[in-house]
């Protein structure tokens, strides 16, 4: 056995997945109860009245370029919200299993294993040094019920990277124990290389990356899994039928092609020096007390009085994030970088 279907739910493993219409493009369809014409005004490319390709493959191809990876260790999913849905469904048992989480970090995390029923042990990035890992703690909380550990970096909400040898330290001594997962939600924004690249030598490292910040296709819903591909076999048993819509699929392989890519960066370009710019603009507001250093596309700012400066910020018709709730992190908002106008017309509005 594999060390993932080891490490996997045994339901899961033992599974037998729903079987699809087959997928046979040069044949026409009578095996899908699917109706014959398109609906009136329907100008797909394929038509909305068929069912989609499960895991299309042009799509995986594409991605699997675009991340520099093998195709076979690819999973597309409704944002990377869904993969990180499926690997809690696939490894955590109801009841028995668990997930590490590090707050201050992405919500989902949590919120995708109680929906499991799956417990979550939480070791916190450490406040006083720049929301690091703090390494001991994790590896001294990873007990045997933990089968799935999430890092995102750079994290969200506070912005900075993870230190890679740490992760890649930690992965090691997690080998055949859980599945490592780094969300790289955010590092087109950054100088980073993909911690994709210790795939081969780290098989239960996961990377969770998407087309919803960076790229700016957030409402066409796809994210991407890349782990070993038995990973990706047995997640892919579990992802609903069908999960890419015809219509997001269409998107994405128009606007992702390599023209258009090179517009990618160039936008990235202009968001990293609004970010500069506006970190040191609220900086040197009398009524903000830190500014974080950030690798992403947002910045989290301690405030004197946030509810004020919330809703001042309203009143300029901005809304902002408010991060109060999260843990360690006092008055805190996580501003994401606008165009230049907005950020321009927030900072008009806290001077
Ligand atoms: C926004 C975000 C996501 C979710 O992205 P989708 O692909 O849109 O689901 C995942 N992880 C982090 C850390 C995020 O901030």
């Amino acid at each position: 056995m594999s060390w993932a279907t080891e490490l996997a739910r045994p339901e899961i493993v033992a599974l037998k997945a729903y079987e699809h219409a087959a997928w046979e493009p040069g044949l026409e369809r009578l095996h899908a109860n699917e109706l014959p014409w398109r609906a009136l005004g329907d100008d797909s490319l394929a038509g909305l009245n068929r069912y989609p390709e499960p895991q299309p493959g042009a799509l995986i191809e594409r991605l699997a370029a675009l991340y520099g990876v093998a195709p076979e260790s690819v999973l597309a999913g409704r944002g990377s919200d869904e993969a990180i849905d499926l690997l809690v469904r696939a490894f955590c048992r109801a009841g028995c299993d668990a997930v590490l989480v590090c707050p201050p970090t992405f919500g989902m995390y949590a919120v995708a294993a109680r929906i499991q029923g799956a417990h979550v042990v939480t070791v916190p990035l450490r406040a006083d040094a720049g929301f690091a890992l703090d390494e001991r703690a994790v590896l001294e909380r990873c007990t045997a019920d933990v089968k799935v550990v999430f890092l995102c970096s750079p994290n969200n909400p506070t912005g900075n990277l993870l230190e890679e040898q740490t992760i890649v330290r930690i992965a090691g001594k997690l080998a055949g124990r859980a599945v490592v997962v780094v969300d790289e939600a955010y590092l087109e924004f950054t100088d980073t290389q993909s911690l994709a690249r210790h795939l081969a030598k780290l098989p239960h490292l996961a990377i969770l990356r998407t087309l919803s910040k960076a790229h700016g296709l957030a409402g066409a819903r796809c994210g991407t899994l890349i782990a070993d591909p038995e990973v990706i076999a047995l997640l892919r048993k579990v992802i609903p039928p069908y999960a890419i819509a015809q219509l997001t699929l269409e998107a994405v392989l128009k606007l992702l092609d390599p023209a258009k890519l090179a517009d990618a960066s160039k936008r990235i370009a202009l968001i990293r020096a609004e970010r500069e710019r506006l970190t040191a603009a609220l900086a040197a507001l009398p009524q903000v007390v830190r500014v974080w250093p950030s690798a992403a596309n947002f910045v989290l700012t301690e405030f004197t009085d946030a509810g004020a400066a919330l809703e001042r910020a309203r009143d300029a018709r901005l809304l902002v994030r408010d991060a109060r709730a999260y843990p360690a992190l006092g008055c805190a908002l996580r501003i994401t970088i606008g165009s230049i106008e907005q950020n321009n017309r927030l900072l008009e509005a806290w001077r």
